[in-house]
This record gives C-alpha cells, structure tokens and sequence, in this order.
C-alpha cells in the first residue's frame, strides 16, 4: 500500500510512535524513526525491517533540519510526515515556572512546528502528502491539572486546522489524531506521578485515568496505529484538518 514512500516518524522508538512506525513499515514504506535516544531508536530498528533510526531532537532548530535533511538525502522526500513525539505531566498552574512552561511547548508545539515545516517543500514537490500530528483528547477538551500539556496539545490542532485549509488542492492532508489514555511509557510514569501527587495507590491513580477514557480500559498503540495507517493510504484523501478521537467515546 505504500511501497515507495518514506515516511517519518518522531518519537518512533517507543509506544505509539513505534506502533505507527512499525504498520507503516508493514505497508512497504521506508520509515525514518526521529528521536533523542540512538539506542533505543537503534534496537527498534534492529527488530523491524524498513525502519531506519535517526539522532534528533524535536525542540532544537538545527537539529531537525539537519536530521530531516540527512534523511530526504538517504531515502528522498518525506511524504508521510507523523509529528508523534511528545511529553506529558500534569502540574497545576501556580506551580507552573517560566522553564516548565517553555520546555513542554517546546518539545511538544515547537517540535511539530519544525518537523513539519521541514518535510513540507519535498511533499509540495510531490504532489502528494500526509501530515499527522499526535495530539491528544487534551487537544479537544480541559485536561484537570495539566493546564500547560493541555495548551500544548490545543495548539498542535490550531497548527493543523490553519495548515488544511493551505493545503486545500493540492493532494497534501493535514489531520490531527487524539487518542485518550494509551498503554505505553507515559502512562506508567503519570500513574506513578498522581499516586505521589494525590497521595494515593498506583492502582488507585491508573482507575483515574481509565475513568477518563470512555470505554474504561487504555487504548492500544496499535488502535491508534491502524487510524494513522487509514490516514496516509489509499481512500483517505477528502478527509482534510480533522481531529479523530480515539477514545472509547467522545471525549
Ligand atoms: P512515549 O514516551 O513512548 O513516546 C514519546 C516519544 O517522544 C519517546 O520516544 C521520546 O523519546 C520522544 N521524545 C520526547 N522528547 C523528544 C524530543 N525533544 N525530541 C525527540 N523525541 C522526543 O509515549 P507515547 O504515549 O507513545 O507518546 C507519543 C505521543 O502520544 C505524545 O505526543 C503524547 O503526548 C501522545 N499521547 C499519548 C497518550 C498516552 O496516554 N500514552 C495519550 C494521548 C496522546
């Protein structure tokens, strides 16, 4: 289904970033895998064909230029632009610094600012392209105590719906995917987090967060992997600055 085409992917060492990856890959793509830690990126790669690790960080200019430009050098035009990579803790306001603030804008708006800017001009050229950022239900609605995460992830959307509506005719779509709680690191390290935070059990803290997906159980990364596959094959092409909820329900 996608044979020819190569993608990349942020954050594509870990969780759903691997999971998107990893279906890409199935589909014949050559898949770029973008993120700060080269072992990791390295020992995915190892175990997948089709994937090929690259040193990057998300947050830093030059770094993703450089790193898209090495990539496009290797196996040509990203086509398939997936803006994955992210972090994610809670922390109320007052207790929210200046550096706090800055950091998750930084990795989480900034970094899908960059490396979808970089991937652009090759899909302009192609005629063809498919730009997803992983947001986050917190990109649709109020996420309690995570007031800077939630503003994060409402302007990956807003970066997304302005995009669209650039792109209109020209065989490049922009869409935003929100998945609710999903079974990777970032979950593990927030049920940890709120037990320490709201003084009670790691059980008790993982039954919070189910209570906030609609189904009541964690999303799957390759739930949200088979939405993104849908996105950048062959049917998907009139579907253009939506936000898909994966999420048990509406969130
Ligand atoms: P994860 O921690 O496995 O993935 C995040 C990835 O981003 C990691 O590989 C990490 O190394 C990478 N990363 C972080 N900072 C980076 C930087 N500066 N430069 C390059 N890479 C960097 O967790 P995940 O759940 O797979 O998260 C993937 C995305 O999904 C994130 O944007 C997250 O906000 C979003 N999301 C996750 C959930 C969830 O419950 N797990 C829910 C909604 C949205």
């Amino acid at each position: 289904m996608l044979q020819g085409r190569h993608a990349l992917v942020t954050g594509g060492g870990t969780g759903i970033g691997l999971a998107i990856a990893q279906a890409l890959a199935a589909q014949g793509a050559q898949v770029t895998i973008a993120g700060r830690r080269a072992d990791v990126l390295q020992a995915a790669a190892a175990a997948t064909p089709n994937l090929y690790p690259l040193t990057m960080d998300v947050a830093d200019d030059s770094s993703v230029a450089d790193g898209i430009a090495a990539a496009i050098a290797a196996r040509g035009p990203v086509t398939i632009c997936i803006a994955n990579a992210g972090i994610a803790e809670g922390r109320a306001l007052t207790k929210t610094d200046l550096a706090w603030w800055r950091r998750m804008m930084a990795i989480n708006l900034d970094g899908a600012f960059l490396t979808i800017r970089a991937c652009l001009p090759g899909m302009r050229e192609a005629g063809w392209g498919r730009i997803l950022a992983i947001s986050s239900i917190a990109g649709v609605r109020g996420l309690k105590g995570a007031p800077a995460y939630t503003a994060s992830k409402h302007g990956m959307i807003g970066l997304i719906r302005s995009l669209s509506e650039d792109m209109l005719g020209t065989g490049i779509t922009c869409n935003a995917i929100c998945p609710a709680y999903t079974e990777t690191d970032i979950v593990t390290n927030n049920t940890t987090s709120i037990a320490r935070r709201a003084g009670i059990s790691q059980d008790q803290a993982l039954d919070l967060m189910l209570s906030a997906n609609r189904h009541g159980r964690l999303v799957a990364p390759s739930e949200v992997a088979q939405a993104a596959l849908w996105l950048c094959g062959p049917g998907s092409s009139s579907v253009n600055g939506q936000t898909i909820e994966i999420a048990g329900g509406q969130a």
